[in-house]
């Protein structure tokens, strides 16, 4: 099918399903709600094609550019049908799946994912380890039919509802860093797993803590090799700046449009707006050219940093002129649209955080696009 082609199905699908592919829950409430309503969208579009398009055939997909996943998710992200945050899991956790694991495992799981029927969860950032990812000190020790899994992960989102975990564990000495990660494929009801939901500033149960005591993982839940974690590492973290970024831009576009359609004109300073409009403009460019690359079979690597940095500043530009053109409805509205506002002008101030902090994106340009030195 060529893109125009799915381009016009898609736009009739919709239509055609309005009931059920309704405004996701937003404001402050429930994550379950949110990820319950996600699980009926992907499976409405998994099962009429959509959701298959742009994925390889042995997990479940039809094949094709992934172009194809960056049109549906833009739609439905942009319509507010899907929470970007939800929706963007399965284009971070998913492509390294299909890159690392054993084949009969990703054959066997992906298409769970795809269809809604499992959530996943990304278990890299620790207590003492953010941004300085290769030191994580969560343990995995061999035993005679897998790994021994014992230590803790903090700001795993979703992990209270999620089945499954991509989990990075520390199987070589903590100063052999980078070289002594190794990547595991968790069943998140394993015994020995303990999850604690932390609620975020916009009232969501966002992310957790999970606790991992003696937790035995399976030897065929192993992600590349032992030791080689760091690989699957740097491959997730580019898809998480490329087709995931597209739909939160196009959601973060949306409510730029509904903010100008709804604020006072006079509550908004022209050269503010004209601003803001210029930074979504270079991100939607940028996100652009990195969703043809990945068409093209290209490679992602640190390149991608620059649009994660126009993700986050664009984002909480259009949030603060909210802030200044609705402020009402943001400070003090009771009702499900001021909520809404609130929450994503909240959230708006993580963007500069998730997926790496911009200071560390910029310190990846520094240093592996620009070549300004290795890291201390
Ligand atoms: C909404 C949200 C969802 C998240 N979801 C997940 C998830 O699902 N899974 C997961 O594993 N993690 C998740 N995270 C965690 C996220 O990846 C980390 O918060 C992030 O990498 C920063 O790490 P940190 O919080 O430990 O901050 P720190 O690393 O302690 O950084 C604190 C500050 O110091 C700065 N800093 C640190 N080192 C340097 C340096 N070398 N140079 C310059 N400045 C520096 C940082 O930029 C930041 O401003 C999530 C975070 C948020 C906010």
């Amino acid at each position: 099918m060529d893109l125009q082609t799915f381009r016009t199905d898609l736009d009739a699908w919709v239509e055609e399903h309005r009931a059920q592919l309704t405004p996701a829950p937003g404001g402050e409430g429930s994550l379950a709600d949110q990820l319950a309503h996600l699980s009926v969208v992907k499976r409405l579009a998994y099962d009429a094609g959509f959701g298959r398009w742009g994925w390889p055939e042995r997990v479940g997909g039809l094949g094709g550019s992934p172009l194809y996943r960056a049109l549906l998710g833009e739609r439905l992200t942009a319509e507010g049908i899907v929470q970007p945050g939800g929706w963007s899991m399965t284009e971070v956790l998913a492509p390294t799946m299909i890159d690392f694991a054993p084949p009969e495992l990703a054959a066997a799981v992906v298409p769970l994912l795809l269809r809604g029927e499992e959530h996943w969860c990304q278990g890299f950032s620790e207590p003492g380890t953010g941004s300085n990812l290769a030191e994580l000190s969560c343990r995995a020790v061999r035993t005679d039919d897998g790994w021994r899994v014992n230590g803790q992960k903090v700001w795993t989102s979703h992990a209270h509802l999620s089945d499954r975990c991509v989990l990075l564990t520390r199987t070589g000495t903590r100063e052999s860093r980078h070289r002594g990660i190794t990547a595991l494929f968790v069943d998140m009801d394993t015994p020995g797993i303990t999850v604690r939901p932390l609620e975020t500033m916009h009232g969501v149960d966002e992310f957790c803590e999970v606790f991992f005591d003696d937790v035995l993982v399976p030897a065929d839940r192993l992600l590349g090799d032992v030791d080689g974690g760091w690989a699957v590492a740097m491959d997730l973290l580019p898809y998480e700046r490329s087709t995931a970024l597209w739909h939160r831009g196009a959601y973060v576009r949306r409510r730029f449009e509904e903010l100008l359609d709804t604020a006072d004109p006079g509550a908004l300073d022209p050269a503010d707006v004209g601003n803001v409009a210029l930074q979504l403009f270079a991100l939607r460019a940028v996100s652009r050219r990195t969703q043809h690359r990945l068409a093209d079979g290209d490679r992602l690597g640190p390149e991608t940093s620059v649009d994660k940095i126009l993700l986050g500043t664009a984002e909480q530009a259009v949030f603060d002129l909210v802030a200044t053109g609705l402020s009402d409805e943001v400070v003090a509205g009771t009702d499900s649209t001021s909520a809404r506002w609130r929450s994503d002008f909240l959230y708006s101030r993580a963007a500069t955080i998730y997926g790496g902090t911009s200071e560390i994106q910029r310190n990846v340009l520094a240093r592996r696009v620009l070549g300004l030195g290795e890291e201390p």
